[in-house]
């Protein structure tokens, strides 16, 4: 099987997290987001580990939360330590709620209004990633008003292309986020950090892209250089002191088994070398270093469950498998095309020599979950289930076509808990007047 928290058990049904799917789907019904929370805290010790080995004391990772925010994922990370992002008011009202200590959370964005702005701050969120001048003199003023002085990281863009979806590669110099080296625009930046008695500057921020598989080390460790490169320039030219490197996230997963798996422990330790080998060529004391991991924490810990509705087949064509959810639940093959791996989860043991798309049920021709799979020929009434559906799936999620979302059940040392419970016509209809 594609990943080692799913099964096949005695009767023929995939299992997951050692549950059995078509128990589960008889229970909450589908479509159904699974979570596997112990994977999710694995994932989070393999990180956690892994960076206090290689980089030592104030090092650690925070967990992107926009790839999976709902209030029980916020209470693992704070049991488990973590540190998090979050991208809006929405996500740190969500965080708080759920009893996270916002000292601890870094709050990012491209755009982030100057409500959410004054939002972050009177939640006492730890640290702010600026992405360009103006919101940082924004953040400022509000600092100014609370007589506080912010801590900050300036959001830079190394000019590296990881070679992943345009869509998520984020770090090249043309990017919408972050300010970049290549031009001189980020001295100015760090310059005008430094002008501000509220800013309290304490390093950079970088994250190059998303789904990357950085199997000889390269991406990270030229985006650690650059990075440092640029950080030892400001100390010589500015005095400007770095604490915090923040090199982003981005570490790929597994969608099919076509995709390597890649070691993040070992990958951890050798940029951890790179960087303290880079850090003595340029001088400069080591920084504690900070990864984003989102992707990498919750994909594999996902599994989504549907039912099969028509099968249609059109001779000399294609042959197509329509399920009760689609882009609403998970948009990501209509936005990138992105790889899964589908098993026929009631007859898991079969087959699999039928070749057809599974698509969604909403109005376009897009909404596809995954074009070309074998499956045992699906019948209606099959339980389908669409694996590594833990990231960017139901933060993604919308209600296109006045489409529920599906509930979230959290499975731990082999009990189900609701997390998150279905939407009803009923949430749906609430905001209309
Ligand atoms: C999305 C994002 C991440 C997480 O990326 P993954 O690919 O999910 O690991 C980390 N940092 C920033 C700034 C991001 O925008």
């Amino acid at each position: 099987m594609l990943c080692s928290n799913i099964g096949i058990n005695e009767s023929g049904h995939l299992t997951f997290a050692g549950e059995d799917t078509v128990r589960l789907a008889a229970h909450y019904k589908t479509p159904l987001y699974l979570m596997d929370e112990d994977r999710i805290r694995e994932n989070c010790r393999v990180y956690k580990t892994a960076m206090a080995r290689a980089f030592g004391d104030g090092s650690f990772p925070l967990y992107a939360s926009k790839a999976a925010s709902f209030k029980r994922i916020y209470a693992i990370m704070q049991d488990e330590g973590m540190a998090i992002d979050v991208v809006s008011a929405g996500e740190i009202a969500t965080a708080k709620r759920a009893g996270f200590q916002m000292e601890r959370a870094f709050f990012h964005g491209n755009n982030k209004t100057d409500a959410d702005i004054s939002y972050a701050m009177a939640a006492n969120v730890g640290y702010f990633v600026a992405d360009h001048e103006q919101e940082l003199e924004i953040i400022s003023r509000e600092a100014k008003s609370r007589g506080i002085r912010q801590k900050v990281l300036l959001r830079l863009t190394p000019g590296i292309d990881p070679h992943t979806y345009e869509a998520v590669a984020t770090g090249k110099v043309d990017s919408k986020f972050g300010v970049a080296i290549e031009t001189g625009q980020a001295e100015n930046f760090v310059r005008l950090a430094l002008s501000l008695p509220n800013i309290r500057l304490m390093g950079y921020h970088c994250h190059v892209g998303s789904q990357v598989f950085d199997e000889d080390g390269s991406v990270y460790h030229d985006a650690a250089k650059i990075m440092l490169t640029f950080a030892a320039d400001m100390k010589r030219k500015l005095g400007a002191d770095m604490q915090l490197l923040d090199l982003g996230g981005g570490y790929g997963v597994r969608y099919t088994d076509a995709d390597p798996a890649v070691d993040i422990a070992a990958n951890i330790e050798s940029l951890a070398e790179a960087i303290r080998s880079i850090c003595c060529e340029l001088g400069l004391s080591v920084p504690a270093v900070l990864l984003e991991p989102g992707r990498s924490i919750v994909a594999d810990a996902g599994m989504t469950l549907y039912t099969a509705g028509s099968t249609k087949s059109i001779p000399g064509y294609k042959n197509y498998v329509s399920v009760d959810g689609g882009m609403t639940d998970n948009p990501r093959y209509a936005l990138y095309g992105s790889k899964y791996t589908v098993y026929l989860a009631n007859r898991a043991g079969e087959e699999a020599n039928f070749r057809c798309d599974v698509v969604g049920r909403c109005c376009e021709s897009g909404d596809i979950i995954q074009p070309d799979v074998l499956l045992p020929e699906p019948k209606r009434g099959d339980l389908i289930a669409v694996c590594t559906t833990g990231a960017y799936n139901y933060s993604m999620a919308s209600n296109y076509n006045r489409i529920p979302r599906p509930p979230v059940v959290m499975l731990k040392g082999g009990k189900p808990t609701l997390a998150v419970r279905r939407e009803t016509v009923d949430d749906l209809t609430a905001l209309d007047m």
